[in-house]
């Protein structure tokens, strides 16, 4: 297997018998072709700033078109306080939210905060949770399937096993 890191996809072709993807260098550069049976994922968020009109008003964004922001949210232009996805940091629903809960807070006066480490782990934590409880009704389905010979489901062998029980 070969991996292409910092390498983009500028077009796809699947026009004949399998797809041809063109690629090129992230930063631009010589495009080169790959024939490929079929095409899993394709896919990368940027954020959307473009055609806002951030130029005309003179907001201030990075190379990568995130809005540039100081530690309570302002930007250089004074009642723009952009959060979440437009400006640097994790793209990620649960920090646009904090995000945006400290940046009520600072815009009031108040203080606000947001430990982005924390907002990272929560994030890992919960893809565990899910792959554990995931993992979790498998296994449960899998034992009960085999202790009681039957491919049936949890909820229609337990009531089922119960009866036999007490009958
Ligand atoms: C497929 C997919 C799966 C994802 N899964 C997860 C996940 O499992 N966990 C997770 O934490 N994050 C996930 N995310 C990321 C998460 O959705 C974003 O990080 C989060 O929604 C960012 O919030 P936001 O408020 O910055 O932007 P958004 O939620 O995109 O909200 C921006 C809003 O502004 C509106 N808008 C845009 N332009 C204008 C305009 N000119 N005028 C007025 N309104 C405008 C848009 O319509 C939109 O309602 C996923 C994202 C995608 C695309």
């Amino acid at each position: 297997m070969k991996f292409m890191l910092t390498t983009k996809v500028v077009g796809v072709d699947t026009s004949g018998n399998g797809v041809k993807l063109t690629v090129e260098p992230a930063s631009g550069g010589d495009q080169t072709t790959l024939e490929a049976d079929v095409v899993l994922v394709s896919a990368g968020r940027t954020p959307f700033t473009a055609g806002l009109g951030l130029d005309r008003i003179g907001v201030e964004t990075d190379k990568g078109g995130r809005i540039l922001v100081n530690e309570r949210f302002a930007t250089n232009v004074s009642s723009v306080y952009p959060i979440g996805d437009v400006i640097p940091g994790p793209m990620l629903a649960h920090k646009a939210e904090e995000d945006g809960v400290a940046c009520v807070e600072f815009i009031a006066g108040k203080h606000g905060h947001v430990d982005y480490d924390k907002v990272l782990e929560l994030s890992i934590h919960i893809l565990r949770l899910h792959l554990l409880v995931k993992l979790k009704s498998r296994l449960r389905h899998l034992v009960l399937s085999t202790v009681l010979g039957s491919s049936l489901s949890w909820q229609t062998v337990v009531p089922r096993r119960l009866m036999m029980l007490k009958g």
